[in-house]
């Protein structure tokens, strides 16, 4: 069924980690986009990379969310879609648009295959919500590899065909996703699929401004770990939400309610975004507070 004025976004983690701070973050934007215009929010785990991608790290991700309130309308995994993806590189190689190349021969004596897009090496222009008109030259990727296999795509050329067959409308993610984007506009192209809007959120910055990375910094990049040190899912909410955004105005608490009605992407910001837990601390306490208030 078709959403209201069709609006459509997707979150799409790897299950290659427990459920970080940043996509949390990324998921609560999407969410509040779709829903202050009626839209649907897909959740979607990109689980192509079979060896990284585990059913424990899934749950992990899907509990979190939940926890935190950010109900998804629609679940789906990528190791679940290979037929579909299989269907389209079929399509690519039959137009063209992709060829199978031999590789150089492994250690192991074989020779390997791999699907290669056919790069038309040309200027791609993108407008993105957060960042403006971005320009990419795509010569210097080459003739870039979309699978191993038929049965085997990889992350660009999945996450390209889902976002046709959902019919993404907006694509909200990361700034570590720009670079994604060139190749994935190739593909669309290669596809016929339309072109979706893009939104590149900040990163999340540590306090010595480095990004927030669990090689770096350890646990404190997992919403479990808050979640264990007795925040509510609310105060983290709130503080996600100022993440990369501001209202405008001085009003620093907000229910997930009155983000829903207040956010506004073209107020998102560039520049990374410091996390602080001393200032989530404090939204924690004015959430308590407002709790106690309530609950008279
Ligand atoms: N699975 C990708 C990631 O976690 C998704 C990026 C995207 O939103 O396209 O980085």
């Amino acid at each position: 069924m078709k959403s209201k004025n069709n609006i459509v976004v997707r979150m799409a983690p790897s299950p290659t980690g427990n459920l970080h701070i940043g996509t949390a973050r990324t998921t609560l934007f999407n969410y509040l986009f779709a829903k202050q215009r009626g839209g649907k929010f897909i959740l979607r785990i990109d689980d192509t990379d079979r060896e990284r991608s585990t059913k424990a790290f899934e749950q992990n991700i899907l509990d979190g969310l939940i926890w935190l309130g950010l109900e998804h309308d629609e679940l789906y995994r990528q190791s679940e879609r290979e037929d579909i993806y299989k269907k389209f590189l079929k399509q690519m190689l039959d137009s063209g648009f992709v060829y199978i190349s031999k590789e150089e021969v492994t250690e192991a004596g074989q020779r390997n295959e791999v699907i290669r897009l056919k790069n038309p090496n040309k200027k791609v222009v993108f407008e993105d919500l957060v960042r403006g008109s971005v320009e990419f030259d795509t010569t210097e990727l080459g003739d870039f590899v979309v699978a191993k296999s038929l049965e085997e795509p990889l992350y660009h050329l999945a996450s390209v065909v889902d976002d046709h067959e959902m019919a993404i409308t907006h694509v909200i993610r990361g700034e570590d996703g720009i670079s994604n984007t060139p190749r994935q506009i190739l593909i669309q192209e290669a596809i016929r699929a339309t072109r979706p809007i893009y939104a590149h959120l900040p990163l999340i910055l540590a306090s010595d401004r480095s990004k927030l990375s669990k090689r770096k910094h350890g646990e404190a990049v997992w919403i479990d770990t808050y979640k264990n040190k007795g925040y509510s899912p609310q105060a983290i909410i709130n503080y996600l939400a100022l993440l990369g955004w501001n209202p405008g105005t001085n009003q620093e608490i907000f229910t997930l309610d009155e983000l829903i009605k207040v956010f506004d992407i073209s107020r998102v910001h560039k520049g990374g975004a410091i996390f602080d837990e001393k200032k989530l601390a404090w939204v924690n306490r004015k959430h308590f507070n407002l709790d106690k208030v309530r609950n008279k």
